[in-house]
């Protein structure tokens, strides 16, 4: 059977053209070899069992099909979790990261928020770790997301999250939530980029919403004037062309303190901003 090193080449040469050849290999073998990247370097005449090297010339040949390897694999890193994903949600993905690091100083001890379009659960579970003080509800239109956000909470034995199936904000009381977090879908129904890469294997309800991709964005912040307490914050990822426009939507809504921040790529990503203290 190939040692580590040969199957590295076999799967290099197979995705050769491919946008990340080199990453998803390590990935996928790391997931057969159930073992830590650095065994790649530190073990390379290892050889594969029989099944180990069947196993992996399959994942590699659904790669080069264009499958994503968070969906070969199982599971994909966000934040400090480890979480499950499948092909009932986005992939979790490191822009989403940023929402994370804006939300934290907002919370404290007592408060109750709210991830809307939970997902996988990357955003509200990813919190609900670093504030146990904090109680979160995390919803979800799509049952089977629900499902794989539950999870996922328990997979990380967190027990200050809720789940709830509903439309964004439509069967909450008025002026409940301190905080407020969605990563909702933006994209135009007619970019090409749904038509490329990873995105093609993920659920058109969480990618698209309308012609300019801010139908979701404008139903959430009028929704969220009404559920946020005064001197809430709202906090929404968007797509790199839509800062002006989400942030106008904030303003003319009633959110104050408006602002906008950028991901690791350096491209506009979220705006935040809060309600008068005095509703
Ligand atoms: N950032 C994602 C992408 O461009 C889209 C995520 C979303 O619509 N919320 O692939």
């Amino acid at each position: 059977m190939p040692t580590i090193q040969e199957a590295r080449a076999f799967g290099l040469t197979e995705l050769n053209g491919s946008l990340s050849p080199d990453i998803d290999v390590q990935y996928l073998l790391c997931h057969v070899l159930a073992c830590h990247p650095t065994r790649l370097m530190t073990s390379p005449e290892m050889e594969l069992s029989e099944a180990q090297w069947q196993q992996f010339a399959a994942l590699i040949a659904r790669r080069k099909q264009g499958e994503p390897v968070a969906h070969l694999t199982g599971s994909r890193g966000f934040w400090s979790l480890e979480l499950d994903v499948d092909n009932s949600t986005l992939i979790p993905r490191p822009d989403t990261e940023l929402l994370v690091s804006l939300s934290l100083p907002k919370l404290h001890d007592g408060m109750l928020a709210a991830d809307l379009g939970t997902g996988s659960g990357a955003i509200a579970l990813s919190l609900a770790a670093e504030k146990p003080g904090v109680h979160f509800v995390a919803s979800d239109l799509q049952f089977a997301a629900l499902k794989l956000a539950k999870k996922n909470a328990n997979k990380h034995n967190l027990s200050n999250v809720s789940f709830l199936q509903m439309s964004w904000l439509g069967g909450f009381q008025p002026h409940c939530f301190d905080l407020i977090v969605s990563n909702p879908p933006y994209i135009r129904a007619d970019d090409p980029h749904l038509l490329q890469g990873d995105v093609r294997f993920e659920p058109r309800s969480a990618l698209v919403s309308g012609d300019e991709g801010l139908d979701d964005i404008r139903r959430i912040t009028a929704q969220a004037l009404d559920c946020l307490k005064p001197g809430g914050w709202l906090l929404i990822e968007h797509g790199y062309d839509q800062s002006q426009r989400v942030q106008a939507c904030l303003r003319q809504t009633g959110f104050e303190q408006i602002s906008a921040h950028q991901d690791f790529g350096g491209q506009d990503r979220a705006v935040m901003g809060q309600l008068p203290e005095t509703g």
